[in-house]
Parts: C-alpha cells; structure tokens; sequence
C-alpha cells in the first residue's frame, strides 16, 4: 500500500525578510511595498521598542501607539484606526508579540490598514490568517487572507531582551503548531517539513538561549523555528491541544504560552497512537527520541518551564467543566476524544506528570 497520500497545499502570499539588523531596512521595506507612512503598533512595555522602530523609520513614521493588549480589544483597534488617521498613516507596524501583531490584524480587518509584522517573541502570529477581535466579553476569532501580514521582519537582535522563561514557553507555544500541524486533516509534505525543522531549530536554541539569552546564533535559531512553525499554523487545522488551550485559556484565563507548555506533552501522547507520522517526524527532530511527547516533558523540566496546570492557578475541581467545553465541539483529531481520556489526560497536566503515553 502506498503511503504518499493525497494532499492540497495553498501557499499564502507572505514576504519575510531575516537576519540580525533587519530591522534597519524595515523604511526601505514601507517604500518597496509602495506605502508613505507607518503607524507603529506596540504594548505599554514594548513602548521604548517601538520608538526604536519608529527612529529607525525616520519620515516614514507616522507616530507610535503603544495601546496593545491580549485578546484585542475592539475600543483599540478603533482607536488605532484613529490615530492612524490623524496622522496620515497608511500602514501600520505591529513590533512585539502575538497582542501586538493581533492588534494589527484586527486593524487591517476592520478598517483596510495593511500590517508589516516586526515579530519579539515566538508565537508565531504573524504568519497566520488567523484573527481575533474581543467586544463586548466575548472574543471573536476567525480566518481571513486579509489580515496575513504584507511583510514580516525577522531580526534576533529584537528578542535579546526576551526573559529566559518568556522565551521558552513562547518556544514551546510555537513548537505545538508544528506537533499539530503534523497531524493536522490538511496536513501536506512541504508543511510537514517545515514542522520537523522548526520542532528541531526551537529544541536546539531553547536550551542554548537558557544558557546564555545574549546568544545571538541561538536567538536567530529560535526566530528561524518560530516562523517555521507560524507557517505550519497558517496553513493547517488544529486539533485537540490547540482546542484544549483555548478553552484553558478562555474559561480560566490561564496564561497563554505556560498552558501551550504545559497541555503539548499531554496532548501529544493521547495522539500519538493515531500519529505515527507525526511520531516519526518528532523523533528524527528531537534526535531520535522514540516518544517525542515524554521527551517535551523532560525538555520542559529542563528547561525550568511550568509543568503543571497547578501552578498556573488552576483548580483541580474545574476539570470537569473544561472536559464539557471540550466535548461540546467536535472536531478532526487523529485520537477519538472522550471523556475518559480527556479527563486523564487534565489530571495528569494538572498535577504536573509525566504524560500518559
Ligand atoms: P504577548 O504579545 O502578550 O507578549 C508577552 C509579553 O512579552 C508582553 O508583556 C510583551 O510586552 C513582552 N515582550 C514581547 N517581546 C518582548 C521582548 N523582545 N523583550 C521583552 N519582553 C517582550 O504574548 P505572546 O505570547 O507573544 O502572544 C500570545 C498572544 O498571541 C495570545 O493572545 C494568542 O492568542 C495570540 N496568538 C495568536 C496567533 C494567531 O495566529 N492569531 C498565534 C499565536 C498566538
């Protein structure tokens, strides 16, 4: 039997320019895309980033808007398109992580302002078309090629201020994009690839950047793995972590890469009897590991990265209502999910151990 499988790979039109300095050609990059002024985009402690971007623009910087927060709130985007306007901007900059860039995305959605994407931590967003817009308590989310960012500037030198936890859990969020990506219904060869070599560069840099955050090599090592792996997000459907993340996170509140890095392992070897792709592919990238999801537990240890759903303020007794939550919308996962064995599963991530692979 033939274990090529049939596949339908859409490329998104992404420009990414990389390396350390990049950042110094970001006016050029406005002027080759054709635009006259950027509105740099940023949160309150990104601010003194975003002037350094804002500089580095010279004429072409409209001003700087240092408003983003996590979950997007509508009244910012609204105000972004504001100040956008006042200024005479006709793009914006979004320097930062995933609440930076989500404030950009939300701004071209809504209001037409295209986004060039200056990407600080690993999450990956910039290279999605994914969105999210919260209004009114409840957060919207949804797909739409109009939010994929026109450019993205990769430049390490930007992450070097990233706390050594910051950057671990953020490098995990990343590598579980690419763990799902594997398995994903739509997965594809040329993804596939890319999730393997970005599980690999991320696996590789983490331990180095703990070592010695100033490592330069090892910090262009973890942006080169975190677009690898925002790419595999982009272009795949996730399944049960991602699901069982986002519901953590929106009944909970749990912060947002510690329960990535907390749930991945957990997740992964309740799929990984239905992967064994995905299992092959993660061995190779995790240097022949033979259970890829016991191994992202160690690193996790290692790595002095939380491990258990205790520690980020969870109760064991709001297990089951995250089990309901889950359950309630189905969707494609190599593993049929129960309540059983979601129900292990939490209680395994929740008391901080080793996944029941
Ligand atoms: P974040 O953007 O909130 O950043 C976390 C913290 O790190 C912030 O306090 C920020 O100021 C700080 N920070 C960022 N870069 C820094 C640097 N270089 N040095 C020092 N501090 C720095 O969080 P995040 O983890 O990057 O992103 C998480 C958010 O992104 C979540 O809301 C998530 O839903 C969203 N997300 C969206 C997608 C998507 O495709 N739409 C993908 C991944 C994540």
């Amino acid at each position: 039997m033939s274990t090529f499988q049939s596949f339908t790979y859409q490329a998104l039109p992404m420009r990414v320019v990389f390396g350390a300095g990049a950042v110094k050609s970001l006016a050029q990059e406005i002027e080759r895309l054709g635009y006259e002024r950027a509105l740099v985009l940023c949160s309150p402690e990104q601010e003194s980033t975003g002037r350094m971007i804002a500089d580095a623009l010279g004429e072409r910087s409209a001003g700087v808007l240092a408003e983003a927060r996590m979950h997007v709130p509508r009244e910012v985007a609204d105000l972004a398109r504001d100040r956008a306007r006042e200024l005479g901007a006709d793009c914006c900059v979004a320097v930062g992580g995933g609440s930076a860039v989500g404030l950009g995305k939300a701004v071209a959605l809504e209001h037409g302002l295209p986004v060039v994407a200056v990407p600080t931590t690993y999450a990956g967003s910039e290279m999605t078309p994914i969105w999210g817009l919260t209004e009114d308590g409840r957060k919207r989310t949804g797909r739409d090629p109009r939010v994929l960012p026109v450019s993205v500037l990769y430049d390490p030198e930007l992450t070097l201020t990233l706390p050594a936890a910051l950057s671990v859990t953020s490098g995990i969020n990343a590598m579980a994009h690419a763990v799902e990506a594997l398995y994903a219904p739509d997965a594809s060869p040329v993804i596939s690839l890319m999730a393997e070599e970005g599980v690999r560069a991320l696996t590789t840099a983490l331990p180095a950047l703990v070592r010695d955050g100033g490592d330069l090599d090892a910090r262009g090592q973890a942006q080169y793995g975190a677009w690898l792996c925002g790419a595999c997000l982009g272009a795949t459907t996730m399944s049960l972590h991602h699901k069982l993340c986002h519901s953590l996170g929106g009944t909970l509140d749990l912060p947002h890469a510690p329960t990535h890095t907390v749930v991945l392992p957990h997740a992964l070897a309740y799929n990984q009897p239905g992967a064994a792709q995905a299992v092959t592919a993660l061995s190779r990238a995790l240097g022949g590991s033979l259970d890829p999801a016991h191994r992202f537990w160690e690193l996790a240890g290692d790595l002095g990265a939380p491990r258990s759903l205790r520690e980020l303020g969870m109760a064991k007794t709001d297990i089951p209502r995250v089990v309901e939550e889950v359950l309630a919308n189905p969707y494609a996962n190599p593993v049929e999910v129960t309540e059983g064995g979601l129900t292990r599963l939490l209680n395994a991530a929740w008391a901080g151990e080793p996944p029941n692979s």
